[in-house]
């Protein structure tokens, strides 16, 4: 199936959702809010390396993040902040 640019289909956003395509930016990168006591324990546990060490707080980047999505049940960066700083 061909698709327009910045749209994608849903089964490549996740294989459990069913056939059509779903505009790209619905897909909803996690932020890390300013809590962040800059532990280190999220940027481990992110499957796409998309947790990096910032300026002042850690920082998610919003092209590389997938919710965990086919990786976990729920985002891994917020299981383990110890603070509870990594939002949807
Ligand atoms: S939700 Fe998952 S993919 Fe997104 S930043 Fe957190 S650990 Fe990485
Ligand atoms: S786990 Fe939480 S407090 Fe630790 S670096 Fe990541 S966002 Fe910051």
């Amino acid at each position: 199936m061909c698709v327009p640019l910045g749209v994608i289909k849903r089964e490549e956003a996740d294989p459990t959702w069913g056939p059509g395509t779903i505009e790209r930016n619905t897909r909803m990168a996690l932020k890390i809010t300013a809590e962040c006591i800059n532990c280190g324990a999220c940027e481990a546990e992110c499957p796409n390396q998309a947790i990096t060490a910032g300026a002042d707080i850690y920082v998610i980047d919003a092209a590389k993040c997938t919710e965990c999505k086919g990786h976990a049940d729920s985002p891994s960066c917020a299981a383990v902040c110890p603070v509870d700083c990594c939002k949807k």
